[in-house]
């Protein structure tokens, strides 16, 4: 089958973490921004774009029967027809098995776009670059230039400052063709990885694959800690 000419497009949101790093009870991705939740602002500019075709929200196993409720019964966040669109998967221990249950859940797209459903403000700009890369048939990762110098420290002293026009960090979306990464899975069930990859890049990486980057944008940072909240109100 070729791609080249006719890609079609799936995204996999990881919304499968409990929110350690954000103490509190409730999931990090369920709290409101503003007066919706935080998983609904990706979720939702994903659905505008025609060519995503299927959307695979993954999400933490104690919070399933309230994902199905707020997204499939209720009517308030999703119109029907972008209800057809979203089907929802269980999560796993690492944002690694997530997203791995996500992608193998995918049907009917060629390529995959992962994208980290606690970044709200992905832009149409930022998804429709990364269709360019894929198009060009190379795999991506968003990312933008470290405008701060970077030092590497152990037990609270300096021990090497970084070359910093190397040095970029890693957003989401990251995206390559489906077959590959279902490749690269099956590869690491054979072998596991000697490493946890905390992003898809990495993998790809591992796996000696090109990954073109795709230039990022501040409003695309991470909510991480309760106090980046405020930067987004
Ligand atoms: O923990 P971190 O902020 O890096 O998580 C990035 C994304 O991965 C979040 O959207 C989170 O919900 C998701 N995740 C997941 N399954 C896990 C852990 C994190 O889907 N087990």
């Amino acid at each position: 089958m070729s791609f080249k000419n006719n890609p079609s497009f799936a995204v996999v949101l990881p919304a499968g973490g409990l929110g350690k790093r954000f103490s509190s009870s409730l999931p990090k991705q369920l709290h409101l921004l503003k007066d919706k939740p935080l998983y609904t602002y990706s979720l939702k500019t994903f659905l505008s774009i025609p060519e995503i075709i299927e959307l695979v929200l993954v999400v933490p196993a104690e919070w399933e029967s309230h994902f199905e409720k707020e997204l499939l019964e209720d009517n308030k966040i999703l119109s029907e027809s972008e209800q057809n669109k979203v089907k929802i998967v269980l999560g796993g221990k690492e944002r690694f098995d997530s997203v791995k249950n996500g992608v193998l859940a995918i049907e009917r797209a060629s390529h995959v776009l992962i994208h980290d459903v606690a970044r709200p403000l992905v832009s149409e700009r930022i998804i429709h670059d990364c269709f360019a890369v894929l198009r060009e048939d190379f795999a991506c990762v968003v990312a933008k230039p470290v405008t701060d110098t970077v030092k590497v420290v152990s037990d609270s002293f300096v021990k090497k400052t970084l070359d910093r026009d190397l040095l970029w960090l890693a957003q989401t979306p990251q995206a390559c063709k489906l077959s590959t990464l279902k490749d690269l899975y099956q590869k690491i069930e054979e072998k596991p990885l000697s490493f946890l990859p905390t992003d898809e890049a990495s993998i790809l990486e591992f796996f000696e694959i090109p990954v073109k980057v795709v230039m990022g944008e501040s409003k695309n940072d991470k909510l991480t800690h309760p106090e980046d909240w405020n930067r987004f109100l």
